[in-house]
């Protein structure tokens, strides 16, 4: 049994089963076991890869859309240029490079991220050198100044609790134990006021996921939005409202159980754009678009030419095998979603409508 599987038990028998959230916590980010605070989980030698791993392209056209809503709102300065959850620091190393050009961009910027992970705040320091980022535990720290922002597959990644409906309440799934293995049972039926609203389109059986934690940070995300300025760029699978199990592990580019090695995979969930929407009032969100979408809008065709014209052989094939993941429907572009976030009165980031 591994020391977080042994933490865990412990804490069941001292404290009785626990939700979900607080074993994904746990699972992702004890800060001496957790799944993000051990590794660097990206790329082919990892458990996923991610847009910004697949090709240049996702953070180049993500960054001119920013940059072009920071113009269209009357370049701010100074503004925080912020990213949530930047893993490698690829995505953000390549908004920069793409919005050098950008008049007054980079001079009126302050860099900041929003990163729990020790490991990771190193590998973003080496990918981001020269650009002096600050970094944050929490959102709520960032700067109050105008707020520019990006978060890829970060909302996925934080902890969700189940519920399955039982008449008009709910039971919901907590993590328990069998002997020394960790199992999934369901509490008695008990009224949750915060999915008061999910009552009108379950029926009986049915199992509703939220976010706690996801919703605060949409909140504070949105008010500083909507009272400084700014814009917020959130991609990430998922839907407009959340139903059924979403919940799983993943390993070595495969799905695992979620409850047979704590930190040892990473554990997931769809994001439910409706509930950060919500909570992101009064900010304005765009409608939810297709990752391809969104990407082909802010022309990644072009794009894609202009780097293909300057490859041959199997740099080429590559890059159009890159393209073609980010864009494709039966690839990654119908599963991820965009949503913007924007303050009333101005236009929406460009790629979205309003
Ligand atoms: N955006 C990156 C990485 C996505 S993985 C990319 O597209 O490649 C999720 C990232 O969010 C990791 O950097 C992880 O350490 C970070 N993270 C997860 N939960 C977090 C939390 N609660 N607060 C801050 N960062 C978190």
């Amino acid at each position: 049994m591994t020391p977080l599987a042994r933490l865990i038990l412990a804490q069941i028998d001292a404290d009785g089963p626990m939700t979900l959230a607080d074993y994904m916590a746990l699972s992702l980010m004890h800060p001496k076991h957790g799944y993000y605070a051990t590794r660097d989980p990206f790329g082919a030698a990892g458990d996923f890869t991610t847009a910004p791993e697949i090709s240049q392209m996702f953070g180049e056209l993500l960054g001119l859309s920013l940059a072009q809503a920071w113009l269209d709102q009357g370049a701010p300065a100074p503004f925080a240029l912020a990213e949530l959850g930047p893993g490698r620091g690829t995505l953000m190393a390549d908004i920069l490079r793409a919005t050098r050009g950008v008049p007054g961009f980079h001079a009126a910027m302050q860099l900041h991220l929003v990163e729990t992970s020790p490991t990771l705040r190193q590998v973003q320091a080496k990918t981001l050198k020269g650009h002096a980022p600050q970094w944050h535990s929490a959102t709520e720290d960032l700067p109050d100044l105008p707020l520019f922002l990006v978060a890829n597959e970060f909302f996925d990644a934080l902890p969700i609790r189940q519920a399955q409906r039982s008449g008009d309440s709910w039971r919901e799934r907590m993590v328990t134990r069998d002997g020394d293995r960790l199992i999934p049972a369901l509490s008695a039926p008990t009224p949750l006021p915060m999915l008061a609203q999910r009552l009108d389109d379950t029926a009986e059986g049915d199992i509703v996921e939220f976010s706690p934690a996801a919703t605060r940070i949409a909140a504070h995300v949105g008010t500083q939005i909507a009272t400084r300025g700014g814009a917020a760029l959130i991609v990430d699978y998922g839907d407009w409202r959340a139903l059924g199990d979403t919940f799983q592990a993943l390993r070595a580019h495969a799905t695992a159980d979620p409850f047979a090695d704590p930190g040892g995979a990473d554990l997931t969930a769809h994001v439910d754009f409706e509930a950060l929407a919500l909570a992101a009032a009064p900010a304005r969100h765009t409608r939810l678009t297709a990752q391809g979408v969104f990407l082909e809008r802010l022309g990644i065709a072009q794009r894609a030419q202009k780097l293909a014209d300057a490859l041959t052989g199997g740099a080429q094939q590559a890059h159009l095998a890159a393209h073609r993941r980010l864009t494709h429907p039966s690839e990654m572009g119908t599963l991820f979603k965009v949503m913007g976030l924007y303050p009333e009165g101005a236009a929406p980031p460009p790629g979205l409508l309003g």
